[in-house]
């Protein structure tokens, strides 16, 4: 799942993700960075971010899942460029027994939503420390990188690619897909109405 997420946000953002080393505050959690690869093949990559992983639930671990900023891009004066570093954090089932943890559907959305927000904070072009990334964006717009990520996973030939059986390998049926994305459909007019009641 994570290998697919990366080749696609690599295919849409022009960029690379590659495991990279710091000291974690869990052996589950992984770190990694996103560079822009050189326009000549010998100049180095040039680094925009870095961001731990932590992936799965454990004892004592707060639930949920979120995704905030470790440290902000910003041209410091006079100090050269700090790059940005963000921890997305879910709280999957864990792999047991030699099984690979296995995620929901419902999962995969969090993953790619706490992604999105990731993204906004990770490839910001803005260098003021209080407006890059995810700093000091309006509330209405704070949830769009993560939606924008979130609708991949409705994507037939996004979930092709990234699903497959536990045993088999073989990808999400297309029927399935399809009444997936009925029961998601169904009546979805009402809970529109349903929202704009409430307020
Ligand atoms: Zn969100």
């Amino acid at each position: 799942m994570l290998d697919g997420l990366f080749r696609i946000v690599e295919t849409l953002f022009e960029v690379r993700i590659r495991p990279d080393e710091a000291p974690v505050w869990h052996p589950s959690v992984r770190f990694f960075r996103i560079e822009r690869p050189a326009a000549s093949g010998d100049a180095p990559a040039e680094l925009i971010g870095q961001f731990y992983l932590d992936p799965h639930a454990r004892p004592g671990k707060r639930p949920g899942a979120w995704m905030d900023g470790t440290r902000d891009r910003w041209a410091r004066p006079g100090a050269g460029l700090q790059t940005p570093v963000a921890h997305p954090v879910c709280n999957f089932a864990p792999p047991l027994d030699g099984r690979p943890a296995l995620l929901t559907h419902d999962d995969v959305q969090t993953l790619f939503h706490e992604f999105g927000h990731g993204l906004h904070h990770l490839l910001t072009r803005v260098d003021d420390l209080g407006v890059s990334g995810i700093s000091g964006v309006e509330w209405d717009a704070v949830e769009l990188p993560s939606q924008f990520m979130e609708n991949l996973c409705w994507e037939w030939e996004v979930l092709q690619r990234l699903s497959g059986h536990v045993d088999s390998g073989e990808p999400l049926p297309r029927a399935l897909f399809d009444r997936m994305l009925a029961a998601k459909n169904f009546h979805s007019g009402l809970q529109m109405l349903r929202r704009w009641s409430s307020r």
